[in-house]
């Protein structure tokens, strides 16, 4: 693949916060990022060359910011199986819309890493009452139940303790079928950012340690706080994941760290990932440069990491109004979307702290450096 020359249009499916900061990247590097996007003055389109208002179902919309654009990439995974096919068949599309099918199904997903020798949870396809029955025998109690499509931030999925607990669950998620997954006793959450070219260079950043509240990311912790041995494990199952999916572009793969020091994956995103945004400020190339390189052909730098990182989401109306005090306190390192309404739950922008290069504090030291935006049961808990 010949590289992406300056100027080229970068097309860029979404318009969400991860399209944003991919556009500016792209404007980095030179590129001119066209948006596709439901929201005309979104967080991307604020900053994009030139956008394409339109569903991601609509063929008249999608063909016309196919023929505006040099290549498509993606920030939004959940496009139609016949909206990737009309764009695979007028421009290059990374990562490819095979790759794009797999990460949109838990159960492709699944099937995909269990036979590219993934360690996984046990999982069991669920498209009947009696399936659920048969994995909860075969699982035990607690188990998860997960939609296999559409599911994100921990939406669409019920934790079942007991028999009683079967019927309902079935019946609240949808769409069917459903996964049963295996619930992992987790002594942490880590992931790995990796990119990949078209020439096959792979590069990964730090594995990075997860904190999770109300079900969406609130923390991470970069590196994550695991032995050598296992993060290097980390990166090695991320490089194995982008090479067997023959990824072009950046993927967050999601794993947790079992209490006897085992990995398993919990799930792919074939695109930049919230728990990647540490590299904004603690890497001379951040993740969303590395997946402007990799979708453009251009060669890919190593992802190093001048400093240690947290960082912080911002959600909802509560955090926001602290923005204030984020402003005007020394060291948080601010990204705002451009979100023009808070709802709760929502994700508005992220802060990054960074200490010297192995210098994360522990607990108390990480709520300190927040400062206004310190998690106050976290912090009296030291
Ligand atoms: P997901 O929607 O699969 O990303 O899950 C959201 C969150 O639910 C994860 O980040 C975990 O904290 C938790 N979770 C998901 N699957 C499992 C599992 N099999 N065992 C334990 N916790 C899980």
């Amino acid at each position: 693949m010949k590289p992406l020359s300056p100027n080229a249009v970068l097309g860029i499916v979404g318009g969400g916060q991860l399209g944003r900061m991919s556009a500016v990247a792209a404007a980095r590097l030179g590129f001119r990022a066209h948006i596709l996007t439901t929201e005309a003055d979104g967080p991307a389109a604020q900053v994009a060359h030139a956008v394409t208002v339109g569903a991601y179902d609509d063929h008249d919309a999608l063909r016309r910011f196919a023929n505006a654009v040099d290549i498509v990439t993606f920030e939004f995974e959940n496009i139609s199986a016949d909206g990737l096919d009309l764009l695979s068949s007028l421009r290059p599309v990374h990562p490819s819309g095979h790759i794009l099918r797999i990460s949109q199904d838990r159960i492709a997903e699944k099937t995909f890493l269990h036979d590219a020798g993934i360690p996984l949870a046990p999982f069991h396809l669920v498209k009947s009452e009696s399936d659920l029955q048969v994995a909860a025998d075969a699982l035990g109690y607690p188990f998860i139940l997960k939609t296999t499509r559409l599911g994100y931030d921990g939406k669409g999925q019920a934790r079942l303790h007991a028999p009683e607990d079967l019927a309902p669950a079935f019946a609240r998620l949808s769409p069917h079928p459903l996964v049963a997954e295996g619930m992992v006793d987790f002594a942490c959450e880590v992931s790995v950012m990796v990119a990949r070219n078209a020439a096959g260079e792979v590069v990964t950043f730090d594995a990075t340690e997860n904190r999770h509240r109300n079900g969406i990311l609130d923390l991470s912790l970069a590196p994550a706080r695991i032995p050598a041995e296992l993060a290097t494990r980390a990166r090695g199952l991320a490089t194995d994941i982008a090479c067997a999916l023959d990824l072009i572009g950046i993927m967050g793969v999601e794993m947790f760290v079992d209490r006897d020091g085992g990995l398993l994956v919990n799930e792919i995103a074939p695109r930049p990932h919230n728990s990647g945004h540490w590299t904004m400020n603690a890497c001379p190339v951040d993740q969303f440069e590395m997946h402007v390189r990799a979708v453009t052909g251009l060669p890919l730098p190593p992802a190093t990491r001048h400093s240690d990182a947290v960082m912080k989401n911002l959600i909802g109306p509560d955090d926001m109004a602290l923005w204030p005090q984020v402003m005007a306190t020394p060291g948080l390192l601010a990204h705002h979307y451009g979100k023009a309404q808070a709802r709760p739950g929502r994700k508005m922008g992220h802060v990054n702290v960074l200490f010297p290069h192995g210098g994360l504090p522990g607990e108390f030291g990480v709520q300190d450096a927040l400062g206004p935006l310190a998690t106050p049961a976290d912090a009296s808990a030291e």
